[in-house]
């Protein structure tokens, strides 16, 4: 196997980590860029004394300028609540970000990844979702600056891809949970399990009848290692994601019972443009990268349990 120097974008966020560390393990000199707006140090504290491992605060919606061979672009925010912090911003990292990063991949010949995301279908009409699926996506939502933003980027990397030659991969992720999640992180995963570590009421949007498929995180990243290693036809958009599909009831009631906890579930109101069903088709994922997840729900939110327990 031979060294590469391997940029991640967003690589103290929870992906981004455990993608470093994967990197790491499999023998590549790893460039982590984050600004920290909603990665963590501690996420890659355990990398810093690593020789092959360097970290730099840099934000990519400026241009970055090293020398690299691989690229994955995975800096956005990926929570509701963070992306519509500051929707402007949000759409710059998909969009500048994506501007800089192609560009860099340009100049360097690097092959580049892009995390996108099953926000591209939007509140689908079609399930489960494979990538020919254009999806139904609302433009001026509190979402589409997220979902757009990530939308453009899947533009930009095509018109990339047509109109310089770049090597380039879209990978589609479908909600992706595992430790590192911040505990303040606001997606469901972490705070159902942060709240029934707590005893604190399971805050559960609308009827909870809507749907989501939960991949647990060391799944995903063998699914990016194998879409990045993939023949240099395979650009994607390929789905990656778990098909076992659970209403987020569902998701309580197992948080519940595999911590033992007391938690009441309270209703609250369902967000605008909240997708009511989410579920990919995996079918390419299997066939072109003989990809398949392997931890199911239960197996993952008990790793998932373990890491919140033991956090200060
Ligand atoms: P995360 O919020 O934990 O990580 C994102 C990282 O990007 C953070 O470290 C953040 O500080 C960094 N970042 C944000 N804006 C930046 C900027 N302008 N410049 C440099 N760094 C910046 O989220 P995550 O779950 O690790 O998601 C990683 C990527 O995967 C995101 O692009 C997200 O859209 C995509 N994704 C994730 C999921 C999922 O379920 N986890 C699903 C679909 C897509
Ligand atoms: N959700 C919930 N309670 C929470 C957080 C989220 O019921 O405390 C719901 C949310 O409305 C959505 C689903 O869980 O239907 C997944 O939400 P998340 O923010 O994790 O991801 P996304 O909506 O982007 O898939």
């Amino acid at each position: 196997m031979s060294r590469k120097r391997v940029l991640v974008t967003g690589g103290a966020g929870f992906l981004g980590s455990h993608l470093c560390e994967r990197l790491l393990a499999d023998g590549h000199d790893v460039l982590c860029v984050d600004n920290f707006y909603t990665g963590a140090k501690d996420n890659i504290a355990l990398l810093l004394d690593n020789p092959h491992f360097e970290l730099m605060r840099h934000d990519i919606t400026f241009p970055l300028y090293v020398e690299v061979d691989e690229i994955y672009n995975l800096a956005c925010p990926a929570s509701p609540i963070h992306y519509q912090h500051d929707p402007v911003q949000t759409t710059k990292t998909s969009v500048h970000g994506a501007i800089n990063m192609l560009g860099l991949a340009k100049r360097t010949n690097a092959k580049i990844m892009q995390a996108s995301t099953s926000e591209v279908y939007g509140d689908p009409e079609i399930h489960p979702q494979p990538e020919h699926y254009n999806g139904n996506v609302n433009p001026i939502g509190p979402r589409a600056c997220y979902d757009e933003g990530k939308r453009c980027a899947e533009t930009l990397f095509f018109d990339y891809h047509r109109q310089h030659g770049l090597n380039i991969r879209v990978a589609r992720i479908f909600n992706t949970y595992g430790p590192r999640m911040l505990p303040n992180d606001g997606r469901v995963v972490s705070n159902f399990i942060v709240q029934a570590l707590a005893g604190t009421p399971i805050t559960l949007y609308g009827d909870g009848g809507q749907t989501r498929s939960f991949c647990y995180v060391d799944d995903l990243i063998e699914g990016f290692i194998r879409l990045m290693k993939a023949p240099d036809s395979l650009t994607g958009p390929v789905n990656l994601g778990n098909p076992g599909e659970f209403t987020i009831r569902q998701l309580a009631e197992r948080v519940l019972a595999l911590t033992g906890s007391k938690s009441a579930i309270e209703t609250k109101p369902l967000p605008a443009d909240d997708p009511m069903q989410r579920c990919p088709d995996i079918g390419l994922a299997k066939e072109k990268l003989g990809w398949t997840p392997g931890v199911d729900l239960d197996q993952g939110l008990k790793k998932t349990i373990a890491y919140f327990k033991n956090l200060p």
